[in-house]
């Protein structure tokens, strides 16, 4: 077979495996978003069943061995190179498991899913329990198959974060509880910022209309994108011109769905503002998963709020609430945004006592794939953590362990890239200010700006580069925690007058 011949049958395979992804994926989104739920169990069945097709395409033999030539080939362009070794090494990962074995996890998963959803409705961490003891088993054994060196543990962690190691999380982890845990504790004794105003009643229907405005600002065009809503927010997409994105609207409180609208918009800017070229290909996808987190948090956190974003977009929510914020300053509203605390929801925390949150639950995934915890009276362990860091404890597990849906589909090692991403994010949001007037972009409405440094810097690549190579190229530096820590003491002391 000639290099041609080669690159016809690779192309004609990625476009056989992308339609199967793309059914898989709008058929998520859909049981996430609006599927009925007395159709889960047919519905279940028959995902479980075109996942385990579209395993058989992406192990087919024939294919494997024409990316096996193709990798090694030197007719081949560097960027098309890039992707066959990619599928090439995600396929070893997924050849060691025993097809059966892998579409029984598929089912699991979904049962579990369904478990945990029921947990969570009912407050009641026993119901999900044994599934969540099943779906730790089953991957202990999936990732047994795979010829590696690394701990069990280190295998997930490394899927969703290459090249991070346990070492690695253990001193960023360690550099996040020596500087911030005191800082939590200042805050903690420090004179609330008031934000009464804040928790009324704020009309559903009204927040929707001023989301329609944010995500105009955003730039969240509905000709490539569409905004739901969940339970849970989150982004998912088909390709860079179909990106779903949903929210949580909270009646007696408006800051919830904003800053998951921002967050979850910043991750389907990055899926869309890759280079088209990539489309249909593994080189469209984020970096990995803290680099996705990066873009989300940077967009959130970074941009969303500071003064600059809300100096455009605070009048305009004022002209949706009057009697709400009609007397409330922009000075009153940052403090109450950007207010910091001990509390029980990871999804709702602020940004300073986020990555406790994360802290809590990396040390207890560790001591469950080491053996050390057990997921029995993992409720117990998982309050005592809270209590000893935050100083707080949920009395009911689904503001506790029930809260998060990671766990019921066995992503294990996933938690740790959200605080990753953010320390990522203050790192180019660093590198972004050295080259642009962030603030007059803001407080202009052109966020378009930031998104176009965004697109040239880390966007258009995909995972053309790994995340130390986007990080070099974009920032000038190598991955460098104290950027993070120190632009949380400063911001934080400032904000509560602790300098
Ligand atoms: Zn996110």
């Amino acid at each position: 077979m000639t290099t041609e011949e080669r690159l016809k049958q690779y192309e004609e395979w990625l476009f056989r495996r992308s339609a199967y992804q793309m059914a898989l994926s709008i058929i998520g989104i859909d049981k996430l978003t609006v599927a009925p739920p007395a159709g889960n169990a047919y519905r279940d069945a028959r995902t479980a069943y075109l996942s385990g097709e579209l395993f058989s395409i992406d192990t087919d033999p024939a294919i494997l061995e024409v990316l096996k030539e193709l990798k090694d080939d030197p007719a081949v362009d560097a960027d098309t190179a890039k992707g066959i070794q990619l599928y090439y090494e995600e396929a070893q990962k997924r050849l060691c498991i025993p097809k059966a074995e892998y579409i029984a996890f598929e089912e699991l998963s979904n049962r579990s899913y369904d478990a945990w959803l029921e947990a969570k409705q009912k407050k009641d961490y026993s119901i999900f329990e044994p599934y969540l003891k099943q779906v730790i088993e089953a991957q202990k054994k999936l990732y047994g198959y795979r010829d590696s060196e690394l701990p069990l543990y280190e295998r997930m962690l490394d899927d969703y974060e290459p090249g991070m190691r346990i070492a690695d999380y253990d001193a960023f982890f360690a550099a996040v509880k020596e500087r911030l845990l005191p800082l939590i504790a200042k805050i903690r004794d420090a004179e609330k910022p008031e934000d009464d105003f804040l928790y009324q009643e704020y009309s559903v229907e009204e927040q929707k209309k001023f989301t329609d405005e944010l995500l105009q600002y955003l730039r969240f065009d509905p000709s490539w994108g569409y905004q739901n809503e969940t339970e849970h927010p989150f982004t998912s997409w088909t390709c860079e011109n179909d990106c779903r994105t949903t929210t949580k609207y909270l009646p007696d409180n408006p800051v919830s769905a904003i800053f998951s609208t921002v967050h979850e918009v910043g991750h389907a800017t990055y899926e869309h503002q890759c280079d088209p070229r990539y489309d249909g290909m593994i080189l469209s996808d984020g970096i990995s998963s803290g680099m996705h987190e990066s873009q989300s948090r940077l967009c959130e956190n970074y941009l969303g709020r500071t003064d600059a974003f809300w100096e455009y977009n605070f009048p305009r929510l004022q002209k949706h609430f009057p009697e709400q914020l009609g007397s409330v300053t922009l000075a009153q509203w940052m403090r109450a945004v950007n207010a910091a605390g001990p509390s029980l929801v990871r999804t709702e925390a602020d940004e300073l006592t986020y990555p406790v949150h994360i802290l809590i639950r990396y040390e207890i995934e560790k001591g469950l794939f080491s053996g050390e915890i057990s997921t029995e009276g993992l409720d117990k362990v998982w309050n005592a953590k809270y209590r000893e860091y935050l100083g707080i404890e949920a009395e009911d597990p689904s503001e506790g362990i029930l809260q998060d849906v990671h766990w019921s589909g066995g992503s294990f090692g996933y938690f740790p890239t959200y605080a990753l991403g953010s320390a990522f994010a203050a790192q180019f949001t660093d590198a972004m200010r050295r080259d642009l007037d962030v603030d007059k972009a803001l407080a202009e409405g052109r966020y378009d700006l930031c998104m176009d440094w965004l697109k040239e810097h880390i966007h258009r690549y995909g995972c053309r580069y790994n995340a130390k190579e986007v990080m070099l190229k974009a920032t000038g530096k190598p991955f460098d925690v104290n950027i993070y820590l120190d632009y949380l003491e400063d911001k934080y002391s400032r904000l509560y007058g602790l300098k």
